[in-house]
């Protein structure tokens, strides 16, 4: 047996609502904490882990991704998501991807099956296709969009998932039906490795907020590199890169994962649901606020 820490963070997204009551989600994110502890105390890989939760946070329906992604202007779910490897630093990213469950599970099929790192529109839909994914056949019935803020222009609740496993690889996952109403094609933050989703072999990284801003900012890939070239901590690198995003005019939040068994989950929303499995064990699941 070995020494070595394991360490996972989830989120739910950086979108809360003020007068909602978050207890199915945070304790989904709970369950989905404990799921990931025991998948990586057995062994398993930091990429099987943030695919599976990923897919779990998908198919809930309790978040702005998967099942519970809202339309787009022209009341079609295009969906987006990236999936990378920071040991091998393979990427795999569907952007724009309709007619499938899981755009995580899509995204992987991208990193696994072809040459590529992202595939868009029609072309991921086929690939879906090809590797017999579960498709959506009726739209209207299967989405239930998760969250319509009043009076918010945009709609966030991502979702993602940064882990560590016992051989001290990282990986890093994020899966989102991106923003309410958004332009048919707009392809947003997460699959966009270096902007929304980035794994090396220092930290894994997920974002969530507004994805424009987080584009602009390369914010993962900055984080990232800001931790391998200056030294920083995840939790100093992350928010170094919200302040930069909120420079730009947007907000959101970031959860991160080092080498170490370091966690970060900063946010300068108005707050972010998520869940940390830390290195010693403990798990805390909650919608953190801005107070
Ligand atoms: N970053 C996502 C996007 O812009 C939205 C979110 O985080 O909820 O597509």
């Amino acid at each position: 047996m070995t020494s070595r820490p394991i360490a996972m963070v989830l989120h739910g997204g950086a979108g809360i609502l003020a007068k909602k009551a978050y207890d199915r989600e945070i304790a989904h994110l709970r369950g989905l904490a404990e799921l990931g502890k025991q998948m990586l105390w057995d062994g398993a890989t930091a990429l099987d882990v943030v695919e599976t939760v990923v897919y779990e946070l998908e198919v809930s329906g309790l978040y702005v991704a998967g099942k519970g992604s809202s339309p787009n202007s022209d009341n079609r779910y295009e969906l987006d998501a990236a999936i990378m490897d920071g040991n091998t630093r393979n990427a795999g990213a569907v952007a724009a991807m309709e007619g499938f469950v899981s755009p995580v599970r899509a995204a992987r099929k991208v990193m696994e099956t072809t040459p590529h790192v992202m595939l868009a529109g029609w072309g991921a839909n086929r690939l879906a296709e090809r590797e017999n994914l579960e498709a959506v056949d009726d739209p209207g019935a299967y989405y239930v969009p998760a969250a319509v803020p009043d009076g918010r222009a945009y709609a966030t609740g991502t979702v993602g998932c940064v882990a560590l496993d016992r051989e001290g690889h990282l990986a890093a996952a994020t899966s989102t039906g991106g923003t309410l109403n958004k332009t048919p094609g707009r392809v947003g933050d997460c699959p966009l490795v270096g902007s929304g989703t980035w794994a090396d072999q220092d930290v894994a990284i997920s974002c969530t907020g507004q994805g424009e801003f987080f584009i602009r900012s390369l914010a993962a890939g900055t984080a990232a590199a800001r931790i391998r070239y200056l030294h920083e901590s995840p939790d100093e690198a992350a928010r170094w890169a919200l302040k930069d995003v909120k420079r730009l005019g947007g907000d959101g939040g970031i959860i991160a994962v080092g080498r170490d068994g370091r966690v970060a989950h900063p946010f300068n929303s108005e707050g972010m649901k998520c869940a940390v499995l830390h290195a010693d064990g403990r798990i805390f699941a909650g919608v953190q606020e801005l107070t």
